[in-house]
């Protein structure tokens, strides 16, 4: 095995904090050519900010320099591959970023008169329309910040529309398999959640749903692919099922890459459906930066879609406010206007078959990883998956070898861990979702460092439970990071780090 990481430069580099010294500055001013007066006058003293204690003083070189040497510590997917299943960690074309950099865009104000701003709000509108087409559905809202946040717009609307017609409900039912933001965002919206067991072959367990599903519960918060990255086959009744007592159907949408120009929920009997933009539609993420979660919904729902929306009127495009049956507001101005530039700038440079053939391809780099590392790593469900691929260390724990032990050493042969132990109905999971921008090669590479993993495991345990090796840090004292974990820096606390 080819050895990825060797030659990276890599330096050594003190907190900010370290590198101060009394009375450096990173600018210098002319000096005064006008009186000069206290700056009580101009200031008054509760509207300013104290010292900061310790406060770092730097140059400019001292700046650029420590953040660009922190970035070289850092994995990223201009990297390499960086196969966090569920996370749909796709290479980003510049040309979003390009187009999200472009001045009337970036520099535009969010509550700039829509009469200076209508390219931007037909933008918008062109967006809620292609995202309409892609999912099935009648109506779409981009507000929603994160995938997360669409969620609880998608109940608060469920919850609206139940609520109109005499009763909200109290439950929502859940799969196994889900990812933890659905219970989350259903306890949040005031439900109960019920969980519905997987079957052995990954799938929800229809049984279980017939005789769960009552007129008490609101709706069914289904993933899908789910997240064992296998299609549920049964969508179809399992709406019906739902939809004969009087519930919704909510389609956790998050990882739509599979789907792409292939089916669309809508057509399955979905009357929710939110997307993660920043996972499918290529934002740079991860970091908690921003990202976006639109919502899209049947007709029944649409009045109750978030506020306020576009509507042209006398061929000009404005906010309406007055929608009188909206759950109001989920964000300032209208989501994260840039995140939905990415997005349309990558939908447009796709085009219809290319965002088909994206979910080919990530489709049939995902099966390639399950074909080439089938028998040596355990597959709990063997079928063929969509975007991702479940391994388990089954195999390995035989040999005292766990998942993240695999995982910490992959970072030896240069890759970003998959994620584990997730989901967790699959003890010891190893999520692999490499999606469509990772070419045969790069794939191989992968493959070929699992494989070499797998034989250290039964050569050299030792030097898997010492993993990683070769990477700036060793692994890590999890334990004490959760339960001492150093959050403020003070002088001389750097001696005391361990
Ligand atoms: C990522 C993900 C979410 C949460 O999305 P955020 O943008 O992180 O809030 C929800 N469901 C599934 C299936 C996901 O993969």
């Amino acid at each position: 095995m080819k050895d990825r990481t060797r030659n990276q430069p890599s330096f050594s580099e003190p907190l900010i904090f370290e590198r101060s010294a009394a009375g450096k500055r990173g600018y210098s001013l002319r000096p005064l050519d006008v009186p000069r007066r206290p700056l009580d006058e101009l200031l008054p003293p509760e509207l300013r900010r104290e010292q900061i204690e310790h406060f770092p003083e730097v140059s400019e070189v001292d700046v650029i320099r420590h953040f660009t040497r922190l970035s070289t510590w850092n994995y990223s997917i201009d990297l390499g591959m960086y196969p966090l299943g569920s996370c749909t960690m796709k290479y980003n074309p510049k040309i979003n970023e390009v187009v999200a950099r472009m001045e009337g865009f970036a520099r535009s104000h969010p509550y700039q008169p829509p009469e200076l701003c209508q390219g931007n709000l037909q933008l918008l509108q062109q967006l809620e329309e292609i995202l309409a087409e892609i999912t099935g559905m009648d109506a779409v809202t981009l507000e929603p910040a994160a995938g997360a946040h669409g969620e609880l717009t998608g109940l608060m609307m469920i919850r609206a529309c139940l609520s109109e017609r005499g009763n909200p409900r109290k439950k929502v039912l859940i799969p196994d398999s889900a990812h933890g933001t659905n219970p989350a965002s259903a306890a949040l919206c005031g439900y109960q959640v019920q969980t519905i067991r997987s079957n052995d072959r990954g799938q929800m367990s229809v049984r279980e749903l017939e005789s769960l599903m009552t007129e008490d519960v609101a709706c069914l918060m289904l993933t899908n692919p789910n997240t064992l990255g296998i299609f549920e086959e049964q969508i179809t009744r399992i709406a019906g099922i739902v939809h004969e007592k009087g519930g919704f159907i909510y389609m956790d949408g998050a990882n739509l890459n599979a789907l792409l120009g292939i089916t669309r929920p809508g057509d399955s009997g979905v009357d929710v459906i939110h997307l993660n933009l920043h996972k499918t539609f290529t934002t740079p993420h991860g970091g908690g930066g921003p990202g976006a979660g639109p919502v899209a919904v049947k007709k029944a729902l649409e009045p109750f879609l978030p506020g306020p929306r576009i509507v042209e009127k006398d061929g000009t495009l404005r906010w309406d406010d007055g929608r009188p049956r909206s759950i109001g507001r989920v964000r300032a101005f209208y989501g994260n206007f840039l995140i939905l530039v990415r997005a349309l700038s990558y939908i447009l440079t796709c085009g219809p078959q290319g965002l088909k053939q994206v979910a080919e391809t990530a489709v049939l780099n995902a099966n390639y990883i399950r074909h080439q590392l089938n028998g040596l790593y355990d597959l709990p469900y063997p079928q063929p998956t969509l975007h991702e691929v479940i391994f388990s260390d089954k195999i390995q724990s035989k040999l005292n070898v766990h998942t993240l032990d695999i995982a910490k050493r992959l970072m030896d042969y240069g890759f970003h861990p998959p994620t584990i132990y997730f989901p967790l109905i699959v003890s010891g999971a190893l999520m692999i979702e490499p999606t469509e921008t990772e070419s045969k090669s790069e794939l191989d590479q992968f493959i070929e460092a699992l494989k070499s993993i797998a034989e250290e495991a039964r050569q050299n345990a030792d030097l898997l439970h010492k993993a990683p090796h070769r990477v700036r840090h060793r692994r890590f004292d999890e334990v004490t990071a959760a339960r001492n974990p150093v959050l403020r820096w003070t002088p001389g606390s750097e001696k005391e780090k361990v």
